[in-house]
């Protein structure tokens, strides 16, 4: 069996990374015809567009993409192509494992938990009043007058829907996810203390789909404590449920947990679509300079398999990865004890290892 995969190099490091993640996977003996889309700076200058139709057909067609990282310019009209991607194919939950790796210097050892991020709503809902604006204006108006509650003039103002929709749909998923994978806790992350209407509902909501679920253990923690607990002790965490500005926060948290963005992968997965990438972002420092750890891409592609059904591959993959990084040999530059290790080795040189370690499998 063969399947069609959309491969998006995105911009910055992105060509590079999903380069050596896509001569891995090829390297496994899966026979995956990739289709190659643009996204971000290379479609803006083919196309005039940052995510051009034909990229999103693309992976409608297929179901599966796997992505780079796409540079997300800061404070201009256009949000992101990659929040732009998930609302348009509706990748409602970020899958973002984060495990130790032997041979990967981080500060805690032995974790092992999957971070669940809604991906639709909160305030990255793209539901903005520019300060100063007339639209603006009138809703501080509206407000004062529906609720009596003051907000200064001068204020922007980014509103916070959360649904009962939506987060019984990722609280399932959550449990869903602990069967499958013989899971033992599932925990809703919150601010219901503080936010009681958003957050009371992303609460209430989690704990009525926990019900359904008598066979896997249900907790909830506010968010603070969270951040405390992660760093303190976060072996006791497995599956953290979270909405989508303290799931982007929490998931960098827990990447550094077990060693940086270079190894830590991640999905977008929908009822029909799933979109595959690394955590990272597109480092515009290191484009081209053929140095950034290709890991994280490549861990992407190892839950790609898995999502497609290539269990055996996936693991033949995982393996070679944790075996070139526990002999510390050929990694690169962030992997190494010194980063200005000259033995540190490029983005491609790295891949080149692991292939040869899938071949000698
Ligand atoms: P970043 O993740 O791109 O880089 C931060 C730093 O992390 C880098 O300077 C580098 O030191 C390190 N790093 C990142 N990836 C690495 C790798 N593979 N190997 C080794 N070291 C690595 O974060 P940023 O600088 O905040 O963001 C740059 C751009 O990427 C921004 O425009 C941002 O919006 C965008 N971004 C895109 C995505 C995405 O496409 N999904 C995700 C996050 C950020």
């Amino acid at each position: 069996m063969s399947h069609k995969v959309t491969l998006i190099p995105g911009d910055g490091i992105g060509p590079e990374v999903t380069l050596a993640t896509r001569r891995c996977i090829d390297a496994t003996g899966v026979t995956i015809e990739w289709q190659e889309a643009l996204a971000g700076q290379p479609a803006l200058e083919a196309s005039g567009e940052l995510l051009p139709k034909a990229t999103l057909d693309s992976i409608k067609k297929n179901k599966v993409a796997i992505k780079g990282p796409i540079i997300t310019p800061i404070g201009s009209g256009f949000r992101s192509v990659n929040v732009a991607l998930r609302h348009a194919l509706d990748l409602s939950v970020c899958l973002r494992p984060a495990k130790t790796i032997a041979g990967v210097a981080a500060p805690h050892k032995n974790v092992d938990i999957i971070v669940l991020r809604e991906n639709s709503e909160d305030l990255y809902a793209g539901i903005e009043f520019f300060q100063g604006e007339e639209v603006t204006d009138k809703l501080i108006s509206q407000i004062s007058a529906a609720s009596g509650q003051e907000i200064r003039k001068d204020s922007a103002i980014s509103i916070k829907p959360i649904s009962i929709s939506a987060t019984r749909h990722i609280s399932r998923f959550a449990f869903e996810l602990a069967r499958k994978e013989s899971r033992k806790k599932v925990t809703c992350v919150h601010k219901a203390n503080i936010m009681k209407a958003t957050d009371g509902l992303w609460l209430h909501t989690f704990k009525e789909v926990a019900k359904e679920y008598p066979d896997i253990e249900a907790g909830d923690i506010i968010v603070d404590n969270l951040c405390m607990q992660l760093v303190t002790r976060p072996q006791n965490f497995d599956i953290l449920v979270l909405q989508n500005l303290y799931g982007d926060i929490i998931s960098d948290l827990c990447a550094g947990l077990v060693g940086g963005l270079g190894v830590a992968p991640g999905a977008n997965i929908g009822d029909e679509y799933a979109v595959f990438e690394p955590v990272h972002g597109s480092a515009p420092k290191y484009t081209g300079k053929n140095k950034v750890n290709p890991t994280a891409t490549i861990l992407s592609g190892v839950l790609m398999l898995k999502h497609l059904g290539y269990t055996r591959e996936a693991c033949c993959l995982e393996k070679a990865v944790e075996e070139v990084i526990a002999e510390g040999k050929a990694v690169t530059y962030d992997l190494k004890a010194d980063r200005d290790d000259p033995a540190a080795v490029g983005t491609s040189q790295m891949a080149d290892a692991i292939i040869k370690k899938i071949k000698s499998h």
